[in-house]
């Protein structure tokens, strides 16, 4: 079997400030996110998650995610992107002026159910609602509808390849600018990967934007790559890989973004990014964070002799 080039280039989005802080105890100070952000756009990434619009009482890690979003929104050419759960948050992310709003639905009902106390389908009217305001609003901010537990749920177990897509397409036909799919369990693997990601780029075509691995069971850069095989280009990563899964204690968080731009740029895909500077600040985040668990592998080797920064990133 022949496989395709790997894209020549892919988009690393930084889910750490959002992903990864709602899922620890320590809360970050406002002005230590901001230093993140500024140093995370030093090194080249280009796309941030930098929170979002829940209720602070529900995540007091991510209370701040209107000045943290207003700050990231000064630096020229870093597109914003902010989780917004319901109606009323996407509200908020329209008047913040974010880039980007990204809806998660559940495939799992079980998991929608205990995490959104709605079903998926009440989810797909929920974009319909946001779509409207958004055009109301003559609002530029693009809407993204991410389908997660797209490879299983520790509630629920199995979600069908089949239920997936159909939410996928409903998101779309609801009115969501672009769709992702998320493993947020870390359940997946390559293969399954490759082919639920083969359907859902029939279904979704370039809508298809984002994919969204958790490094729970060891598999994210794995999962990544069977998905660059198929020319998904935009991944999503936690600096450190902080985060974690709330059903399993001690679990990792997302792909850390500092090994996936090293996995990648090795591949010959430039992703933009310093990755030395990415270190450097990976390095002050893990001190910010004293006491919580940091993941990934390239901070403990560095980069190898045989790694060329110049022509790579
Ligand atoms: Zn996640």
């Amino acid at each position: 079997m022949s496989t395709a080039p790997l894209p020549a280039t892919a988009v690393i989005r930084e889910v750490g400030l959002r992903d990864g802080l709602q899922s620890i105890q320590t809360v970050l100070p406002t002005e230590r996110k901001r230093e993140w952000i500024r140093d995370a756009f030093a090194a080249g990434q280009r796309e941030i998650e930098v929170g979002s619009f829940v209720p602070a009482r529900l995540l007091p890690q991510l209370a701040d995610t209107a000045d943290v979003l207003a700050f990231a929104k000064t630096l020229p050419g870093l597109k914003v992107s902010v989780l917004v759960p319901n109606l009323r948050g996407a509200l908020h992310a329209l008047q913040a002026g974010a880039d980007l709003m990204i809806l998660p639905l559940s495939a799992s009902h079980a998991h929608s159910l205990a995490n959104l106390r709605k079903t998926p389908d009440e989810v797909v009217q929920e974009m319909r609602k946001i779509r409207a305001a958004r055009d109301a609003a003559g609002s530029q901010t693009l809407i993204e509808g991410g389908v997660g537990t797209a490879f299983g749920c520790t509630l629920q177990g199995e979600v069908s390849h089949d239920e997936v897509l159909r939410l996928m397409q409903a998101l779309l036909d609801a009115g969501a600018d672009r769709v992702s799919l998320a493993d947020t369990v870390g359940y997946a693997d390559p293969a399954s990967v490759s082919r639920l990601f083969e359907r859902a780029l029939r279904i979704a075509g370039d809508r298809f934007c984002c994919g969204h691995f958790h490094d729970t069971r060891g598999l994210a850069l794995a999962n990544v790559y069977a998905a660059l095989q198929l020319g998904v280009s935009r991944f999503d990563a936690s600096l450190a890989g902080i985060g974690g899964c709330p059903h399993a204690p001690g679990a990792s968080g997302n792909a850390a973004t500092e090994d996936l731009a090293f996995m990648l740029q090795s591949c010959g895909v430039r992703t933009g990014v310093d990755i030395e500077a990415l270190l450097a600040l990976r390095h002050r985040v893990a001190a910010w964070l004293e006491g919580e668990a940091t993941h990934g592998a390239l901070w403990r080797a560095g980069l190898p002799r045989t790694f060329n920064m110049a022509t790579t990133a």
